[in-house]
């Protein structure tokens, strides 16, 4: 036997293995994308077959050789054509041109009287080519818009046409110049063993070489994993998920829906949202890996998955964690047929793994909530304990001077009342007082409802009306202002912001050093200012002496009383007006507290 005949041989053998492969295949699950890869593989073995009965048995067969074999070959381009559609979109004029094209050639083949002329031999070698030339590019654009394994299987279909195309080539130049050397035979015997290769691996892969081609995006998925339940939000998580495991089967796109056990429903994220699904599809009621082939033949739940992906073949696994069902995971493809039936174990491995992901996620999410618990009953301890040290010493103080004025009574019933006691007891009371309103405010805060009625006032008004009520203390208050300035104010509560301020400014200054107040209008707010010449604040504490119970580290506490309230509920008050509180300082430069409250025009 000729190595000429030997590659024939072989390539022929090739042909009728894969035939024998998408048949067996099709027999047990007959899809229309099955049925045209049978289709095609049966045209090629019926070429093969009838050539080597009429030109190597030698049998007379001459309708078989005049008829049967030419138009087959002529269907091939044809067969080609409609497995590109199965994978993807064939304008419907191509379709119709091949379609008649097909059908002329093979009327010209059978009707024309033997022999052929060359020319007429020609022009359908020309045909043949023309149409498997755009079946390799069709494959060669698909595989440039899929990815993973859908990619490879196309990049092997598109050179496995090419190759089939050249085979053409090679005859037709055989037939136009018949002098060529016998190499330019075993070419073309070559080229068609090489096309016989590459349909092999696009149309029938074998399971090892599909996992050997799956592999990289199987790994990117597997080592993303473990550091996906890092991700902020689990809807990123889910993403992150649905991106590898799409690409790890070579699909367009995966969905992971979420059981939600207290509505008993599955729920897919859609724009940011979570939706239910409004059917439990098959792969979740009977708890593993499913493929789904056709939507037309499927019962209604998984119909309703088709539809909700526009797809035409699904394949599902159940995500579960220590038999705790989490969810589903399903990775789908607008064309079939893009799965096979290996990539059930894959899916259900990638399910296994997005399980692990989620439920380090719903960990991550709980260990947060177990801290922020503790980090509430922390703060509440906080709260008591200082509160409680804060009530003591003004309680004290009471205390103790009520019993010397008691004492002083018994001792001289007569004698004139101690005006410097009372004007103490008086103080530590005022004190506790203010404390203890301190902190019911701060409880009211807290619950958000601090702020009562609002009414538009002049704020320059209001301040001028608090420096006279509080005439004797505040005497070194200054107030300058520009008339009127306008906003919608809880007059009560504003007044506790400025008064706070105003406070402050006096408790952290020396003795004789002024506090100026400016009240002025800026474009949509009211302004106010308190400026000291005092102690100032580290930079540090700057945005922190406005936080619950913050004192700022230059403030000694025996020497200034205070429980670090004050500034939060202030903080509370104007926020809830809708404006902002802040400070302009530096330690031992004074201290400029600034707030803004949106301006209320009289128009
Ligand atoms: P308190 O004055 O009772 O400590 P505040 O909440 O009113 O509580 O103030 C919080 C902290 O901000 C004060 O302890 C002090 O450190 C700092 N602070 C507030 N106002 C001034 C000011 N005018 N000058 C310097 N430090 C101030």
């Amino acid at each position: 036997m000729s190595g000429l005949e030997q590659l024939q041989y072989l390539s022929w053998l090739l042909y009728i293995v894969v035939f024998v492969l998408v048949l067996v295949r099709t027999i047990r699950r007959p899809t229309p994308a099955h049925v045209d890869m049978t289709l095609f593989f049966g045209v090629v073995a019926t070429v093969i077959v009838s050539t080597t009965l009429t030109s190597k048995v030698r049998l007379n067969l001459a309708w078989v050789a005049d008829v049967v074999t030419p138009s087959a070959a002529i269907a091939l381009g044809y067969l080609l054509l409609r497995l590109v559609r199965d994978f993807a979109h064939v304008p419907r004029l191509v379709m119709l041109a091949v379609e008649v094209g097909m059908l002329a050639s093979i009327a010209a083949v059978v009707l024309t009287p033997r022999p052929l002329s060359v020319e007429l031999v020609l022009g359908l070698v020309v045909y043949l080519v023309l149409v498997i030339a755009y079946d390799a590019w069709a494959f060669t654009r698909h595989a440039w818009r899929t990815r993973g394994v859908t990619r490879r299987r196309m990049q092997a279909a598109a050179s496995g046409s090419l190759c089939l195309d050249l085979v053409l080539v090679v005859a037709g130049v055989g037939v136009a110049v018949p002098s060529l050397p016998p190499a330019w035979n075993e070419l073309g015997a070559a080229l068609g063993l090489a096309s016989g290769a590459c349909y092999f691996v696009a149309f029938a892969p074998p399971t090892w070489l599909r996992r050997a081609w799956q592999e990289p995006e199987v790994v990117a998925f597997l080592t993303s994993v473990t550091s996906l339940a890092r991700l902020p939000d689990i809807r990123d998580v889910v993403q992150e998920l649905e991106h590898g495991a799409a690409a790890a089967l070579g699909a367009p796109a995966a969905r992971i829906a979420l059981w939600h056990a207290d509505t008993r429903r599955l729920q897919v994220f859609s724009d940011g949202k979570r939706v239910p699904l409004p059917y439990l599809p098959r792969a979740w009621l009977e708890q593993r890996a499913t493929l789904v082939v056709s939507a037309a033949e499927q019962a209604p739940p998984d119909a309703a998955l088709f539809d909700a992906h526009g797809a035409r073949t699904v394949i599902s696994a159940p995500i579960t964690a220590y038999g705790k069902r989490l969810g589903l995971l399903s990775v789908y493809a607008p064309q079939a047929p893009v799965f096979a039936n290996s990539d059930l174990e894959l899916i259900q491995l990638l399910a296994d793994q997005a399980a692990v992901a989620l439920e380090n996620r719903a960990l991550i999410d709980e260990a947060a909530q177990v801290r922020a618990r503790e980090e509430a009953t922390r703060l509440k301890e906080d709260f008591l304990s200082s509160a409680a040290h804060d009530l003591k010493t003004p309680l004290t103080g009471i205390v103790t001077q009520a019993q010397v004025l008691r004492r002083r009574a018994e001792r001289d019933p007569a004698a004139p009342p101690d005006r410097l006691g009372l004007d103490r007891l008086l103080e530590q009371s005022h004190r506790l007082k203010t404390l203890v309103l301190e902190l019911l405010d701060v409880s009211r805060l807290e619950h958000g409802s601090l702020i009562g009625e609002r009414q538009e006032v002049d704020l320059a008004a209001l301040v001028r009306a608090l420096i006279r009520q509080n005439a004797t203390l505040w005497n070194r208050v200054h107030l300058h202002a520009e008339d009127p300035v306008l906003a919608s104010v809880d007059v009560p509560r504003f007044e506790q912001v400025v008064s706070n301020l105003v406070e402050n400014a006096l408790k952290y200054s020396p003795h004789q050093a002024p506090v100026s107040v400016t009240i002025w209008r800026e474009p949509g707010n009211a302004r106010l200012s308190v400026r000291d010449e005092g102690i100032g604040i580290p930079s540090e504490d700057q945005a922190l002496v406005f936080e619950r119970f913050h004192r700022a580290r230059n403030v000694d506490d025996r020497r200034f009383a205070g429980m670090g309230l004050g500034l939060y509920i202030a903080r509370g008050i104007v926020e809830q007006h809708g404006g902002k509180i802040w400070v302009e300082s530096a330690p031992g430069m004074g201290s400029t507290f600034q707030v803004a409250v949106p301006f209320v025009s009289r128009t």
